[in-house]
């Protein structure tokens, strides 16, 4: 079954992992909060792309730049002339819409027609000043994509690192974007992250390359449980293409809500390279070791939205099993994605001599785990289904054959599968390598 966004908001809120942002005060629109499980979902995610696309590659470098950046990146880059919203106001209720989102000449909140006035363009970058002054020379923005902290570091990375084409940069940072109708969860909100990476190649090998990366987007979005046939390619039109880019695929999901963009991946030739050196009067290129020319390589961008992939990875994982009261919710998340890699319990909270034994074990795997629950709560089958619900793919107890009641099962304990609901007795000496195989 599918999960609907009710659902999902719901579990979100209840078991800590989003909140929305500023929730006592009434909230502030289009930002939310990561909860103790959000984050750590977020963080294995964000973890999980490092690995997959930095550190298990030879040819990919980090980077991490300030979010405020001087404003002529912003000028260079045509985000201060272009980065804009149709934004159209209805007369009669106020509300404001993105006039490319509308269907209809019906106002979408008051139902009025008529009232909707003529699009005017809307710049979505958030601008304040840096320094006490306030004047032309100290505006600033908070950033609406990371790439640009890539392009603007290019020639430090080359200058140091000296890497050979092909090679990319990569990002994982916050982005700001006044959207005009922040809505659908964190779907669209006005603060949010990405994880770009800038692939700098020949302009001859460009065609290749962006296969190559579209094969890897692919296998990552598998890599996180999200089905393939919730996964579209979309060929964005020569009319809809961005001012810098020559061919674009947005990867989009079936959302709950419906078939939206999750990520993007472009082809920016060398628009942005040029535009920075001409505009800082900075050379930006590199040095062919063979021929001793200088080359402005073309690039690939492939741009992964941290929250979207909350989203669809959530949505993916959700099921509701069963009838009546015997429902259980329960996230089937990649392994590597649970916040929790398995949750550690008494059989009884109020025996001292089966607390201890499970403390010790507890402590134990949290040493060598880290991400491990302690749940004492309720009885078991309550436990369960509360692991069930936030991912945890499995259950240990302690109980009292693990103190020896059966002298053969003594020092076992029982672990159970988040997925089958099966279990099984291990041996705690062989707890470690169990879990490390079930983790791989
Ligand atoms: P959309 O058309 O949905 O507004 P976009 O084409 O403007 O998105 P890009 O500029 O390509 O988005 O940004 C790259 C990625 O950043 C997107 O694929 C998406 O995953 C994420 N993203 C963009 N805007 C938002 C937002 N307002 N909230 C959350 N994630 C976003």
């Amino acid at each position: 079954m599918n999960a609907s966004m009710e659902q999902l908001i719901s579990l979100c809120k209840r078991r800590g992992f989003i909140f929305q942002g500023s929730e006592i005060y009434g909230g502030l629109a289009g930002t939310w909060d990561y909860g103790p499980l959000g984050i750590e979902l977020k963080r294995n995610i964000q973890n999980l792309w490092w690995k997959t696309f930095v550190t298990d590659r030879e040819d990919m470098y980090g980077v991490d730049a300030a979010i405020l950046m001087n404003q002529n990146v912003w000028k260079a880059s045509g985000h201060v002339g272009g980065f804009s919203d149709p934004l159209v106001e209805c007369s009669n209720c106020k509300s404001r819409f993105r006039a490319d989102h509308l269907e209809g000449d019906a106002c979408p909140t008051c139902n009025k027609t008529g009232t909707l006035g003529e699009a005017r363009q809307f710049n979505m970058m958030f601008k304040t000043t840096v320094g006490a002054l306030e004047d032309a020379d100290s505006i600033a923005y908070l950033r609406p994509e990371t790439a640009q902290g890539m392009f603007v570091n290019f020639k430090n990375v080359v200058d140091s690192i000296h890497p050979k084409l092909p090679f990319g940069l990569a990002q994982i940072g916050k982005a700001f974007r006044n959207e005009i109708a922040p809505r659908d969860f964190i779907f669209r909100s006005r603060e949010f992250e990405q994880m770009e990476i800038e692939y700098f190649v020949h302009e001859a090998h460009w065609k290749d390359r962006f296969e190559d990366w579209r094969v890897s987007v692919h296998a990552w979005i598998a890599s996180l449980g999200i089905p393939a046939d919730k996964v579209h390619e979309l060929e964005v039109s020569e009319g809809d293409l961005a001012h810098y880019s020559k061919r674009t695929i947005d990867f989009e999901f079936d959302f709950p809500f419906g078939r939206k963009e999750l990520y993007g991946l472009a082809y920016r030739t060398n628009f942005d390279l040029n535009t920075h050196a001409d505009a800082s009067t900075v050379p930006l290129y590199v040095v062919e070791d063979e021929t001793g020319e200088k080359v402005t390589p073309h690039c690939i961008e492939p741009s992964f939205g941290v929250d979207r992939t909350v989203l669809a990875v959530l949505a993916s994982a959700y099921r509701e099993e069963g009838d009546g009261a015997d429902t259980r919710i329960v996230l089937k998340l990649p392994v590597v994605l649970a916040p929790y890699k398995a949750c550690v319990s008494p059989l009884l909270k109020n025996k001292p001599e089966l607390v201890e034994k499970a403390r010790i074990l507890y402590s134990a795997l949290k040493k060598s785990m880290g991400s491990v629950a302690w749940d004492d709560n309720g009885n078991i089958g309550k436990r369960y289904r509360r692991q069930d619900e936030i991912g945890t793919p499995c259950c240990i107890v302690v109980d009292f054959d693990t103190l020896g009641e059966n002298p053969d099962l003594l020092d076992t304990v029982t672990v159970r599968d988040r997925d089958t609901g099966t279990q099984e007795r291990v041996a705690i000496s062989a707890l470690p390598a169990y879990l490390n195989e079930r983790m791989s």
